[in-house]
């Protein structure tokens, strides 16, 4: 039986292709009764999705996605039930985006140094309103005919290395994690077997997220394998951790799976959600 919650995905606010409402409509055909959305850096779709799961009656879950720097390495921490409003949040999360703007203007310029021009006007395009991520030059990449597919862009260009890569400084872990416990909600390290951190570096950021108030992982997640699945509730349990479960959802075919499909945690794992009034319908 796959879960019918899911507590990471995107929209058109950041980098999915659906709007909000789109993205909600579709979690809501796909069987799931509980869901979050998780934009990158940017919490402007929440009350659009809420309005429509609660047409839907779905439950709807406040969340976003930062991104944030630890010992020289991006990784992503997930802000469940956190508050829109809250101005310390919301107003970091603004200069965020601001930075994104450089970046994108400096990645655009790496890929005009390769030979590839128009990249920075492509991507803002494709972005509209929302935020500029990698992802969307990935796709211009591809539209405008330069690469194959989305998967070789970002090996041939946008990861360390590679012209349209920029080693930008994002938020300390520190920070994030205390802005969203200040907002009300929990922090939550995103697909953590993506990082490549090799066990020494794994267990010191458990140990640090955990002293600085992080309170769960990505257990079961659309970048992790079901092998993954087993090691990570593992190291949930070792490090007093609970477990959240998300597929990452971007797109029809864009990484990394759809919604309605992943499978429950497992059964020594505890699920981030089991106090919450929204997902008692679940347990
Ligand atoms: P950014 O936050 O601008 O660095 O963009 C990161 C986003 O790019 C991630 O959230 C994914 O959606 C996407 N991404 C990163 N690596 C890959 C990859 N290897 N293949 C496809 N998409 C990727
Ligand atoms: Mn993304
Ligand atoms: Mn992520
Ligand atoms: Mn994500």
């Amino acid at each position: 039986m796959p879960a019918t919650i899911d507590l990471h995905c995107h929209s058109t606010i950041s980098d999915g292709m659906y709007s909000p409402e789109e993205l909600v409509a579709y979690a809501h055909e796909q069987g799931l009764k509980v869901m979050a959305l998780t934009d990158h850096d940017d919490m402007g779709g929440l009350a659009r999705a809420r309005v429509a799961a609660e047409q839907l009656g779905m439950q709807f879950i406040n969340g976003v996605e930062i991104s944030v720097t630890w010992k020289n390495r991006t990784l992503h921490i997930v802000g469940l039930k956190v508050n829109p409003e809250f101005a310390p949040l919301k107003d970091k999360l603004a200069t965020v985006r601001q930075g994104r703007l450089e970046r994108a203007a400096i990645i655009g310029k790496g890929l005009e140094e390769a030979g590839i021009t128009g990249c920075l006007e492509g991507a803002k395009a494709i972005a509209g309103a929302g935020i500029v991520t990698r992802s969307h030059f990935a796709r211009y990449l591809v539209e405008a005919g330069h690469v194959k597919d989305i998967k070789t862009v970002f090996k041939k260009y946008m990861v360390k290395g590679k012209p349209g890569f920029v080693n930008h400084v994002w938020m300390p872990l520190e920070e994030a994690i205390t802005l969203i416990k200040d907002s009300g909600g929990t922090a939550v390290i995103a697909h953590p077997g993506r990082y490549d951190l090799g066990r020494t570096n794994l267990h010191l950021l458990m140990h640090e997220f955990r002293m600085l108030g992080g309170e769960a992982i990505e257990v079961v997640t659309g970048s992790h394998n079901p092998p993954q699945y087993q090691q990570f509730a593992m190291i949930a349990h070792r490090f007093s951790l609970k477990a959240s479960l998300g597929s990452d959802f971007h797109g029809p075919g864009m990484s990394f799976m759809p919604m309605g499909r992943i499978q429950d945690l497992p059964t020594n794992c505890v699920p981030v959600w089991q106090d919450w009034e929204e997902a008692k319908a679940l347990n």
